[in-house]
C-alpha cells in the first residue's frame, strides 16, 4: 500500500532508492521493482501497519470511554520511541469547553512529558512523537500538531465537514507553514467510523 507522505525524501537519503530497501526508524522497507516510486509517497511496511494498528486500537478505546460519557467519540495517544506517552479523549461536555478536543488534551500531555524528558530547556516540542487520532483532525487540532512540530500523524476516519488533514483543508502538509507532518490515513477507519455513526444514531433517537 502507498501513502501520500513526506517520509521518502528522508528514506532516500538514506540510500533505499539505491538498494530498494533499507531502514527507516528502526522499520525495515523493501521497495518491490515493479512499484513505481514518487517523490512523497512511500512503501508501508507490514511491521509499521500493525504498529499503526496497535496504537490506533489504544486510540480507539479512548473514543470508546468518550462514547460512554456522552462525549463524541474520538480518542487519541501519542507515541514516543514506541512507547505511549498520552492518551486523551473528547470532554468538551464535561468540561463545557468546545476546545476540549482528544487531540489537543493528548497534545499537552504528551508537550509535558517531552518536556520532563529533555530538561529545563526543553521547549515541549513533539519532534520525534506520532499522533494517532480516530478521527481526521480539525484545524485548531491540525494547526496544534504543527506547532509542536509533531512529526506524523496517524488517523482513522476522514472528517469530511471539519477535517484539516486532506478534506477540507491540508494544514499539516502546507508547505508555506514552517513544518510539516507525515500523514497516515485510513487506520482502522471502519471502527472509527462506526463508532461514530452508533454515537449520532443515538442522539438523534433521544432527541426525537
Ligand atoms: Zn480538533
Amino acid at each position: 500500500m502507498l501513502y501520500p507522505i513526506e517520509l521518502w525524501p528522508l528514506a532516500r537519503e538514506e540510500g533505499i532508492s539505491k538498494k530498494r530497501q533499507g531502514h527507516y526508524n528502526g522499520i525495515h522497507l523493501v521497495v518491490y521493482g515493479r512499484m513505481k516510486i514518487e517523490p512523497g509517497f512511500i512503501m508501508e511496511t507490514t511491521e509499521q501497519k500493525n504498529l499503526h494498528e496497535t496504537f490506533m486500537r489504544e486510540a480507539l478505546k479512548e473514543a470508546k470511554k468518550a462514547f460512554q460519557k456522552g462525549e463524541v467519540p474520538v480518542g487519541a495517544v501519542a507515541v514516543f520511541q514506541n512507547r505511549i506517552i498520552a492518551r486523551g479523549h473528547n470532554q468538551m461536555e464535561l468540561l463545557h469547553d468546545p476546545t476540549a478536543h482528544a487531540e489537543m488534551i493528548t497534545i499537552t500531555q504528551a508537550a509535558d512529558y517531552m518536556h520532563g524528558q529533555g530538561g529545563k530547556d526543553h521547549r515541549g516540542s513533539l519532534e520525534k512523537v506520532s499522533l494517532y487520532a480516530t478521527l481526521e483532525p480539525c484545524p485548531m487540532c491540525a494547526s496544534a500538531l504543527v506547532l509542536t512540530h509533531c512529526e506524523r500523524l496517524v488517523f482513522g476516519a476522514q472528517d469530511l465537514k471539519l477535517g484539516a488533514c486532506g478534506s477540507l483543508y491540508d494544514l499539516a502538509r502546507d508547505t508555506r507553514l514552517n513544518h510539516q507532518l507525515n500523514v497516515v490515513p485510513g487506520v482502522l477507519e471502519l471502527e472509527s467510523r462506526i463508532l461514530m455513526q452508533e454515537f449520532f444514531k443515538n442522539l438523534r433517537k433521544e432527541k426525537r
